[in-house]
């Protein structure tokens, strides 16, 4: 099920890996390197609005894979619920306008709400945003993120329970989006790729540095760590996933290369270890 190795069909990069370009640079660098696919970044789109940074992505025939990132649910207050299940409606319109059949969410969590409470209030806004999802056509993953984020970015920490979310919702507009960076030490990450088969709605790769630096931004390129990314792929795509494989790296490190020259390693990176 593996493709030839030279063959860059399946490969796509989040605009974030490549942070310091604009989207009208990303858009032309990575064609120009024989990139196919795309991950837009909102903070990318933000600068053009969505339409014209959709018109750009048309003209450039660039596949948009997915628009990053809706979620961040969870507050003490009612109010700001309200506005965050608001804003993801906004950025579920970004994305049908872009041609990104999928919205990543990054649920959410904050320091003041208890994890108990912060995945009740997670899977009330999944659940109240799924019908404007269904009417625009654009499948909201989930995103499970390491528990170091537990405090502030995610209290979905595992890709159970985030399968435990979409077998609860039970629409075929919810899956998951497995992040190797995320989920690879996870002991049930096998079992739980196998159940969340056809509800694996992106696949994002990078690596695990030793040490890492920094909690957010020393992420690796495939090959820098020690997440086994090749056999992950090979249970994703056991399970039924043909989608793109991500190369999504925050890394203070690689935003400094030139990114002409970052693009090459990202192809490297791709080709020999995911
Ligand atoms: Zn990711």
């Amino acid at each position: 099920m593996t493709e030839p190795l030279n063959d860059f069909s399946r490969l796509c990069v989040h605009t974030m890996t490549t942070k310091p370009w604009t989207l009208e640079q990303a858009v032309d660098g990575y064609t120009r390197a024989g990139i196919p696919g795309i991950t837009v970044w909102r903070e990318h789109v933000a600068p053009l609005g969505a339409k014209k940074a959709a018109k750009l992505l048309r003209d450039a025939e660039m596949k948009v894979v997915s628009l990053c990132r809706g979620g961040f649910f969870v507050a003490s207050g009612a109010q700001a619920r309200e506005q965050a299940k608001g804003e993801n409606r906004r950025a579920i319109e970004e994305a049908a306008e872009l041609g990104a059949p999928v919205l990543v969410l990054v649920c959410g969590a904050a320091p003041e709400v208890d994890l108990p409470r912060a995945r009740q209030q997670i899977f009330d806004a999944i659940h109240a945003i799924e019908p404007d999802a269904k009417a625009a056509g654009v499948r909201l993953a989930i995103e499970p993120l390491h528990p170091m984020y537990a405090d502030s970015r995610s209290a979905i920490n595992t890709l159970e329970q985030a399968n435990n979310i979409v077998f609860a919702l039970n629409s075929p507009m919810v899956g998951v989006a497995v992040d190797v960076y995320h989920c690879w030490w996870d002991p049930f990450l096998r079992s739980e790729i196998s159940r969340a088969g056809k509800s694996i709605f992106a696949f994002h790769v990078c690596d695990w540095r030793t040490p890492t630096r920094d909690l957010l931004n020393d992420r690796g390129m495939p090959g820098d760590g020690c997440i086994n990314i090749r056999e992950i792929r090979g249970w994703v795509e056991q399970a039924g996933f043909k989608g793109f494989v991500e190369v999504e790296v925050f890394s203070d490190q690689y935003w400094g290369w030139d990114q002409e020259k970052l693009v090459e390693r990202i192809k490297r990176a791709w080709k020999q270890h995911a």
